[in-house]
Protein backbone atom coordinates (compact mmCIF):
# COMPACT_ATOMS: atom_id res chain seq x y z
CA UNK A 1 0.00 0.00 0.00
CA UNK A 2 1.42 3.50 -0.53
CA UNK A 3 2.69 5.21 2.37
CA UNK A 4 3.02 9.13 2.02
CA UNK A 5 -0.27 10.58 0.67
CA UNK A 6 -1.84 14.07 -0.16
CA UNK A 7 -5.22 15.06 0.28
CA UNK A 8 -5.61 18.02 -2.28
CA UNK A 9 -9.64 19.51 -2.98
CA UNK A 10 -10.84 22.49 -1.88
CA UNK A 11 -12.08 23.78 1.35
CA UNK A 12 -15.25 21.50 2.22
CA UNK A 13 -14.13 18.75 -0.24
CA UNK A 14 -14.22 15.95 2.36
CA UNK A 15 -10.55 15.77 2.63
CA UNK A 16 -10.70 15.70 6.55
CA UNK A 17 -13.63 12.93 6.47
CA UNK A 18 -12.18 10.28 3.93
CA UNK A 19 -8.60 11.42 6.19
CA UNK A 20 -9.99 9.96 9.19
CA UNK A 21 -11.35 7.08 7.64
CA UNK A 22 -8.06 6.21 6.60
CA UNK A 23 -6.95 6.57 10.00
CA UNK A 24 -9.19 5.03 11.81
CA UNK A 25 -9.64 1.83 9.24
CA UNK A 26 -6.07 1.73 7.61
CA UNK A 27 -3.91 2.85 10.43
CA UNK A 28 -2.14 5.96 8.34
CA UNK A 29 -1.16 8.43 10.63
CA UNK A 30 -2.94 12.00 9.65
CA UNK A 31 -1.30 15.53 10.00
CA UNK A 32 -4.11 17.82 9.49
CA UNK A 33 -2.20 21.77 9.31
CA UNK A 34 -5.40 23.36 9.80
CA UNK A 35 -6.17 20.65 13.01
CA UNK A 36 -2.79 21.65 14.70
CA UNK A 37 -3.15 25.47 14.56
CA UNK A 38 -6.50 25.42 15.73
CA UNK A 39 -5.04 23.65 19.11
CA UNK A 40 -2.10 25.75 18.96
CA UNK A 41 -4.80 29.16 18.58
CA UNK A 42 -6.41 27.05 22.05
CA UNK A 43 -3.11 26.81 23.66
CA UNK A 44 -1.95 30.60 22.94
CA UNK A 45 1.07 29.38 22.00
CA UNK A 46 2.94 31.78 19.41
CA UNK A 47 2.36 29.70 16.54
CA UNK A 48 -1.52 29.96 17.62
CA UNK A 49 -0.76 33.78 18.50
CA UNK A 50 0.79 34.10 14.96
CA UNK A 51 -1.85 32.30 13.13
CA UNK A 52 -5.04 33.45 14.16
CA UNK A 53 -5.23 36.41 12.38
CA UNK A 54 -4.72 34.63 9.09
CA UNK A 55 -7.05 32.15 10.03
CA UNK A 56 -10.21 34.07 10.77
CA UNK A 57 -9.89 35.97 7.65
CA UNK A 58 -9.62 32.93 5.34
CA UNK A 59 -6.20 33.72 4.28
CA UNK A 60 -3.38 31.11 4.23
CA UNK A 61 -0.87 30.98 7.35
CA UNK A 62 2.55 32.40 6.41
CA UNK A 63 4.35 29.29 4.21
CA UNK A 64 7.67 29.38 6.98
CA UNK A 65 5.31 28.75 9.73
CA UNK A 66 3.64 26.05 8.42
CA UNK A 67 6.98 24.53 6.51
CA UNK A 68 8.43 24.38 10.39
CA UNK A 69 5.43 22.99 12.11
CA UNK A 70 4.99 20.29 9.91
CA UNK A 71 9.28 19.36 9.29
CA UNK A 72 8.69 18.93 13.12
CA UNK A 73 6.04 16.37 12.69
CA UNK A 74 7.72 14.50 10.29
CA UNK A 75 10.99 14.07 11.76
CA UNK A 76 8.85 13.13 15.11
CA UNK A 77 6.95 10.19 13.38
CA UNK A 78 9.95 8.30 11.48
CA UNK A 79 10.22 6.84 8.57
CA UNK A 80 8.22 3.81 7.92
CA UNK A 81 4.56 5.61 9.55
CA UNK A 82 2.15 5.71 6.77
CA UNK A 83 1.35 9.17 6.85
CA UNK A 84 -1.68 11.44 4.95
CA UNK A 85 -1.24 14.87 4.63
CA UNK A 86 -4.24 17.13 5.08
CA UNK A 87 -4.59 20.65 4.31
CA UNK A 88 -0.93 20.49 3.33
CA UNK A 89 0.90 21.64 1.09
CA UNK A 90 -1.61 24.65 0.35
CA UNK A 91 1.14 26.42 -2.30
CA UNK A 92 3.84 25.45 -4.67
CA UNK A 93 6.90 26.63 -1.90
CA UNK A 94 5.10 23.93 0.76
CA UNK A 95 4.70 21.10 -1.74
CA UNK A 96 8.63 21.79 -2.83
CA UNK A 97 9.26 21.57 1.09
CA UNK A 98 7.43 18.87 1.53
CA UNK A 99 9.18 17.28 -1.22
CA UNK A 100 12.50 17.46 0.24
CA UNK A 101 11.46 16.02 3.61
CA UNK A 102 9.42 12.98 2.00
CA UNK A 103 9.01 10.88 -0.92
CA UNK A 104 5.44 11.41 -2.09
CA UNK A 105 3.78 8.42 -3.38
CA UNK A 106 0.18 10.03 -4.44
CA UNK A 107 -1.64 12.62 -4.78
CA UNK A 108 -5.20 12.67 -4.63
CA UNK A 109 -7.45 14.84 -5.57
CA UNK A 110 -11.02 15.58 -4.58
CA UNK A 111 -13.19 17.30 -6.83
CA UNK A 112 -16.28 19.02 -5.58
CA UNK A 113 -17.85 22.04 -7.04
CA UNK A 114 -18.08 25.44 -5.57
CA UNK A 115 -22.18 25.61 -4.96
CA UNK A 116 -21.92 22.01 -2.87
CA UNK A 117 -18.72 23.50 -1.04
CA UNK A 118 -20.47 26.00 0.50
CA UNK A 119 -23.51 23.96 1.50
CA UNK A 120 -21.37 21.70 3.13
CA UNK A 121 -19.07 23.96 4.99
CA UNK A 122 -21.77 26.23 6.57
CA UNK A 123 -23.01 23.23 7.71
CA UNK A 124 -20.25 21.22 8.89
CA UNK A 125 -19.99 21.07 12.65
CA UNK A 126 -16.57 19.62 14.10
CA UNK A 127 -15.51 18.76 17.28
CA UNK A 128 -13.19 20.79 19.38
CA UNK A 129 -11.77 17.62 21.34
CA UNK A 130 -11.29 14.79 18.47
CA UNK A 131 -11.69 17.05 15.34
CA UNK A 132 -14.15 14.48 13.85
CA UNK A 133 -16.47 16.61 11.52
CA UNK A 134 -20.21 16.14 10.87
CA UNK A 135 -22.36 17.80 8.73
CA UNK A 136 -25.90 18.57 9.66
CA UNK A 137 -27.62 17.01 6.79
CA UNK A 138 -25.53 14.56 5.09
CA UNK A 139 -23.55 13.61 8.41
CA UNK A 140 -25.61 14.32 11.58
CA UNK A 141 -24.36 12.79 14.63
CA UNK A 142 -26.17 10.40 16.50
CA UNK A 143 -27.42 12.74 19.22
CA UNK A 144 -27.70 16.55 17.69
CA UNK A 145 -24.80 18.72 18.88
CA UNK A 146 -22.54 15.49 20.41
CA UNK A 147 -19.64 14.51 18.72
CA UNK A 148 -20.37 10.31 18.44
CA UNK A 149 -16.60 9.66 19.33
CA UNK A 150 -15.77 11.49 22.30
CA UNK A 151 -18.90 12.64 23.67
CA UNK A 152 -17.68 16.93 23.54
CA UNK A 153 -20.10 19.57 22.46
CA UNK A 154 -20.20 20.30 18.58
CA UNK A 155 -18.94 24.03 17.50
CA UNK A 156 -19.20 25.60 14.20
CA UNK A 157 -16.03 27.13 13.23
CA UNK A 158 -16.16 30.75 13.05
CA UNK A 159 -14.38 30.55 9.22
CA UNK A 160 -17.16 28.11 8.22
CA UNK A 161 -19.78 31.22 8.16
CA UNK A 162 -20.50 32.17 4.87
CA UNK A 163 -18.60 35.31 3.88
CA UNK A 164 -15.44 33.91 4.94
CA UNK A 165 -15.99 30.97 3.09
CA UNK A 166 -16.34 32.93 -0.30
CA UNK A 167 -13.13 33.89 0.10
CA UNK A 168 -11.39 30.63 1.40
CA UNK A 169 -12.33 29.53 -1.93
CA UNK A 170 -10.57 32.09 -3.49
CA UNK A 171 -7.74 31.99 -1.56
CA UNK A 172 -7.84 28.04 -2.87
CA UNK A 173 -7.68 29.09 -6.32
CA UNK A 174 -5.27 31.37 -6.26
CA UNK A 175 -2.68 29.72 -3.96
CA UNK A 176 -3.56 26.11 -3.67
CA UNK A 177 -5.07 24.87 -7.14
CA UNK A 178 -1.47 24.96 -9.16
CA UNK A 179 -0.96 22.26 -6.74
CA UNK A 180 -2.81 19.33 -9.23
CA UNK A 181 -0.54 20.12 -11.97
CA UNK A 182 2.51 20.16 -9.63
CA UNK A 183 1.56 16.62 -8.83
CA UNK A 184 0.13 15.79 -12.34
CA UNK A 185 3.76 17.26 -14.11
CA UNK A 186 5.14 14.46 -11.19
CA UNK A 187 3.04 11.53 -12.38
CA UNK A 188 1.06 11.37 -8.76
CA UNK A 189 -2.04 12.04 -9.39
CA UNK A 190 -5.38 10.74 -9.01
CA UNK A 191 -8.52 12.63 -9.24
CA UNK A 192 -11.83 11.44 -7.46
CA UNK A 193 -14.97 12.71 -7.88
CA UNK A 194 -15.59 13.91 -4.21
CA UNK A 195 -19.77 13.91 -4.51
CA UNK A 196 -22.07 11.00 -3.81
CA UNK A 197 -21.73 9.12 -1.01
CA UNK A 198 -18.91 8.85 1.82
CA UNK A 199 -18.25 5.49 1.66
CA UNK A 200 -18.89 4.71 -2.27
CA UNK A 201 -15.85 7.91 -2.16
CA UNK A 202 -13.51 5.87 0.56
CA UNK A 203 -13.72 2.55 -1.72
CA UNK A 204 -12.62 4.55 -4.63
CA UNK A 205 -9.52 6.40 -2.36
CA UNK A 206 -8.84 2.90 -1.02
CA UNK A 207 -8.25 1.69 -4.47
CA UNK A 208 -6.11 4.41 -5.53
CA UNK A 209 -3.55 3.45 -2.49
CA UNK A 210 -2.99 0.06 -3.70
P1 LIG B 1 -12.33 19.34 4.13
O1 LIG B 1 -11.48 18.70 5.19
O2 LIG B 1 -11.85 19.04 2.75
O3 LIG B 1 -12.51 20.81 4.36
P2 LIG B 1 -14.55 17.90 5.39
O4 LIG B 1 -14.14 16.48 5.37
O5 LIG B 1 -14.44 18.61 6.68
O6 LIG B 1 -13.78 18.72 4.21
O7 LIG B 1 -16.04 17.99 4.86
C1 LIG B 1 -16.73 19.24 4.76
C2 LIG B 1 -18.20 19.05 5.16
O8 LIG B 1 -18.86 18.22 4.18
C3 LIG B 1 -18.39 18.34 6.49
O9 LIG B 1 -19.55 18.88 7.09
C4 LIG B 1 -18.62 16.88 6.11
O10 LIG B 1 -19.42 16.19 7.05
C5 LIG B 1 -19.34 17.02 4.76
N1 LIG B 1 -19.01 15.94 3.81
C6 LIG B 1 -17.83 15.29 3.61
N2 LIG B 1 -17.92 14.38 2.62
C7 LIG B 1 -19.20 14.45 2.16
C8 LIG B 1 -19.94 13.77 1.12
N3 LIG B 1 -19.36 12.83 0.36
N4 LIG B 1 -21.23 14.11 0.94
C9 LIG B 1 -21.82 15.06 1.70
N5 LIG B 1 -21.20 15.74 2.68
C10 LIG B 1 -19.90 15.46 2.92
P1 LIG C 1 -10.50 23.15 5.47
O1 LIG C 1 -10.82 21.95 6.32
O2 LIG C 1 -11.69 23.95 5.21
O3 LIG C 1 -9.77 22.79 4.21
P2 LIG C 1 -8.31 23.73 7.26
O4 LIG C 1 -8.80 23.28 8.58
O5 LIG C 1 -7.39 22.85 6.52
O6 LIG C 1 -9.56 24.10 6.35
O7 LIG C 1 -7.61 25.15 7.40
C1 LIG C 1 -8.16 26.20 8.15
C2 LIG C 1 -7.26 27.45 8.05
O8 LIG C 1 -5.97 27.16 8.59
C3 LIG C 1 -6.98 27.92 6.63
O9 LIG C 1 -8.00 28.78 6.12
C4 LIG C 1 -5.64 28.65 6.82
O10 LIG C 1 -5.83 29.91 7.41
C5 LIG C 1 -4.93 27.76 7.83
N1 LIG C 1 -4.13 26.70 7.18
C6 LIG C 1 -4.32 25.35 7.29
N2 LIG C 1 -3.39 24.67 6.60
C7 LIG C 1 -2.59 25.60 6.02
C8 LIG C 1 -1.46 25.53 5.16
N3 LIG C 1 -0.96 24.35 4.74
N4 LIG C 1 -0.88 26.70 4.77
C9 LIG C 1 -1.35 27.89 5.19
N5 LIG C 1 -2.43 28.02 5.98
C10 LIG C 1 -3.05 26.90 6.41
ZN1 LIG D 1 -14.96 14.21 19.34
Amino acid sequence: MKSKIVLLGPPGAGKGTQGEKLENELGYVRLSTGDMLREAVRKGTSLGVKAKTYMDAGALVPNDLIINLMKEKIASLGNNAGIIFDGFPRTVEQAEALDQAVDIDLAIDLNVADKVLVERLTQRRTCPQCNAVYHLAYNPPKKAGFCDKCGSVLYQRDDDKEATVKNRLEVYRKNTLPLVDYYKKAGKLTVIDGTGDIETIFDQVKKALN
